[in-house]
């Protein structure tokens, strides 16, 4: 079944973390034998043969580049000026692997119907489509490189906030409304027609971000506060208002989102029982509130920082992601319902309402 992912750091892991995600995920984890520089070395989850492998046939490509304080290990940058040159070099290399066939980028509504009938039709010979989306805002100079970006580059989402203090939106790890730069940036996303992604703003931030702006939303990664309660999860009342707003929820895989009390350091997937089925207990959390399942979607974020041990226990590479369909049939979904999260709301949101 056709799997559309709301959010992977592709860019992010080729140029930081240095993998050529052209080759297979065994082949990544050989060559990082014995480096200790980044969180997942020798782990990591998502390649592209492993992308076709589990029908990812669609996905939310991040561009990703802060100058936040304090910094991160990746994607945290000096100056503005530092972090837009990344997100360019970003841009480059999603070119390349366009170039080569292994992507094609999508920028308007025809390309997503497109797109969707080639993969249904001849799978093996369509490059995955990518969706380009900006995660957290600070790499925009100004916003004359937001619209450069939207013309040149087809940027079509953007997600104004990350960790910490962003320059146009504090993190979900902070309190605080967005900036005066962020007020202005929210303006001119809904002049450009570009998707607002809430993931990563901070609680009155996303409040502000519902008033003051007009256009299609979605959460590209994110999960449920009732069930794991943290500042970087949906409230039920954020779900609702998002509801309300016709968005999609991508649910994040990343197992500290999926069930409480989780220690990076020490905790160990397998003594959590943290697997697909505890994933599907917050998809079903938001479909049981809002009495429908056509909000929920997949945005595994299964590269984005970590390794196969902070993934659900039976989950070795993204090609597992079609296990989670057989798990929401047992739940009581029917197939109609599982293809909506598999790929049809979120492509729903992009062919017909965006
Ligand atoms: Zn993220």
């Amino acid at each position: 079944m056709l799997v559309f992912d709301a959010h992977l750091d592709l860019s992010m892991n080729a140029l930081e973390y240095n993998r050529d995600l052209r080759l297979p995920v065994a082949a990544i984890r050989a060559g990082e034998a014995g480096l200790t520089d980044l969180r997942g070395r020798e782990k990591g989850a998502v390649a592209f043969p492993e992308m076709r492998r589990g029908e990812v046939g669609i996905c939310v490509a991040t561009i990703i580049a802060g100058c936040m304080k304090p910094s991160l290990p990746v994607v945290s940058w000096n100056s503005p000026e530092q972090a837009w040159a990344m997100t360019r070099a970003q841009l480059a290399w999603y070119q390349a692997m366009e170039e080569e066939g292994h992507l094609k980028r999508l920028t308007e509504r025809q390309d997503i119907i497109t797109h969707r009938h080639d993969w249904e039709n001849d799978p093996e010979n369509t490059p995955v489509g990518i969706v380009i989306s900006l995660e957290g805002a600070d790499s925009l100079r100004t916003l004359d490189d937001l619209e450069k970006t939207v013309e040149n580059d087809g940027l079509i989402a953007v997600g104004p906030a990350h960790f910490a203090a962003g320059r146009y939106a504090p993190g979900h790890n902070m309190s605080g409304r967005l900036t005066e730069a962020g007020r202005e940036l929210i303006r001119k996303m809904d002049e450009l027609g570009l998707i607002l992604d809430v993931t990563h703003l901070s609680e009155e931030a996303f409040w502000q971000c519902l008033d003051l702006f007009n256009g299609t939303i979605w959460a590209s990664h994110h999960n449920c506060r009732a069930l794991v309660d943290h500042p970087r999860q949906l409230s039920d009342g954020q779900i609702k208002a998002l509801a309300e707003r016709n968005a999609v929820i991508g649910l994040s895989f990343d197992v500290w989102m999926t069930v409480p009390g989780w220690n990076r350091e020490k905790s160990c997937r397998a003594d959590f029982g943290a697997d697909l089925s505890t994933l599907a207990q917050h998809i079903d959390h938001i479909a049981q509130l809002l009495g429908t399942s056509k909000h929920c979607g997949i945005g595994s974020d299964l590269d984005g920082g970590f390794g196969h041990d902070q993934c659900p226990s039976d989950l070795d590479t993204i090609a597992d992601v079609q296990k989670l369909g057989p798990i929401l049939q047992e739940k009581g979904y029917r197939q109609d319902e599982v293809e909506g999260i598999f790929h049809g709301n979120f492509l729903n949101l992009l062919s017909k309402n965006w």
